[in-house]
């Protein structure tokens, strides 16, 4: 129940495990097209380029931001947690003039302050989910400000847990990670970009690898395939199967789950007499904040110890808090395959165990 790499769908790792296609075999490109087709019925989008980037979620991340941030951009960016301060960072490598709009982590960001940060920027970036503190940040609206800004979102930790509408929001540019609500081992980016987005894609981005006008020409969504690119058999092989796996169950019936087994285990934490630190209404139930019970932790175990005891004893991995938060709140992952109702009974449980009365 990390907040990291999860507990793949056993689908997943059967795909994974299938003997290798070259990566320009037709058999291979038909599977990538289903895979990108997949991807867009996730993302809730039409946007012709979807596709996996080659890379972590931080590759979608700097693919998303490198190729249409311009020196001198000004760029909008939501901070309240590590995600987007490395949004921040990202941006400025791209020599953005970047502005931060701020919420206490644990605090979810005001859209209307993020409209209103700049008269006319070129990008308003949000992350969708943050994971560093459990808070969903509204993205929905945030079209709404600026004819010409694009708007981009880091859905690494929404994407098949919890409502994303890339298109109904009208979002241009969103990236996510495979090893969160997906069920899929980390290795890709699954990127979206809207036709509005490619009009202002760089003529020759700052990072060659990342570059949307090479890997365009492989991954399709125009039909031609004129550049090469030695795509990852196996992990497509893998989100192939996951997403798969996914459209089986149903998305918004996979979104349910997330909900159902979130909500069991933040009622469960506050019976046993833990608090929340996320703000009611903006908790991500894929990803649960809580304050660590230092207190009441038996044997004087202080957080390190009672997070390996439950790691050592029962399987189940807690994620520790970042930043200014370390060793003060824990952060459970609930997230894709793991996000099952027995998961939750055996955290409960066990923590109980650990717990004085
Ligand atoms: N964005 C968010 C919200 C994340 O949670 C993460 C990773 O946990 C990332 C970006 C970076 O993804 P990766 O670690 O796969 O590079």
């Amino acid at each position: 129940m990390g907040p990291g790499p999860c507990n793949p769908y056993p689908e997943v790792i059967e795909a994974m495990g299938r003997p290798l296609l070259g990566h320009l075999d037709p058999e291979f490109i038909a599977l990538l097209d289903e895979t990108n087709e997949r991807l867009r019925t996730v993302f809730r989008t039409t946007n012709p380029l979807t596709f996996p980037v080659s890379g972590t979620g931080s590759a979608g991340m700097e693919a998303a931001f490198v190729n249409v941030v311009r020196p001198g951009d000004a760029v909008v960016v939501g901070v309240n947690g590590v995600f987007g301060e490395r949004m921040c960072d990202v941006a400025q490598r791209c020599g953005a003039d970047v502005v931060r709009v701020e919420a206490e982590w644990g605090r979810a960001l005001d859209p209307q302050a993020l409209i209103d940060a700049h008269p006319s920027p070129a990008v308003i970036a949000v992350v969708h989910a943050e994971t560093s503190t459990g808070v969903r940040n509204d993205v929905a609206c945030l079209h709404t400000g600026h004819e010409d800004a694009l708007v981009l979102v880091d859905c690494v930790t929404s994407l098949g847990g919890i409502p994303v509408e890339i298109d109904g929001w009208q979002v241009d540019l969103a990236y996510s990670g495979t090893q969160k609500c997906l069920g899929v081992p980390p290795g890709l980016a699954p990127l979206t970009v809207s036709e509005r987005a490619r009009g202002r894609i760089v003529e020759r981005p700052s990072s060659w690898y990342l570059d949307l006008n090479m890997i365009a020409r492989y991954v399709g969504g125009d039909g031609a395939r004129a550049y090469h690119h030695t795509a990852p058999i196996s992990a497509i092989y893998g989100l192939h199967a996951g997403l798969g796996a996914l459209l089986d169950e149903g998305l918004e019936e996979s979104w349910a789950r997330h909900r159902s087994c979130g909500e069991a285990l933040q009622a469960g934490l506050e019976d046993l007499g833990l608090t929340l630190f996320a703000q009611e209404g903006h908790r991500l139930p894929e990803l649960t904040s809580v304050w660590v019970p230092t207190e009441r932790l038996r044997d004087g175990m202080d957080e390190a110890a009672a997070r390996r005891a439950l790691l050592e004893r029962y399987g189940i991995e807690v994620g520790g808090g970042l930043g200014a938060y370390a060793g003060r709140v824990w952060r459970i992952g609930c997230m894709g395959h793991t996000a099952r109702p027995r998961n939750v009974m055996l955290l409960l449980a066990a923590l109980e165990e650990l717990l004085e009365v």
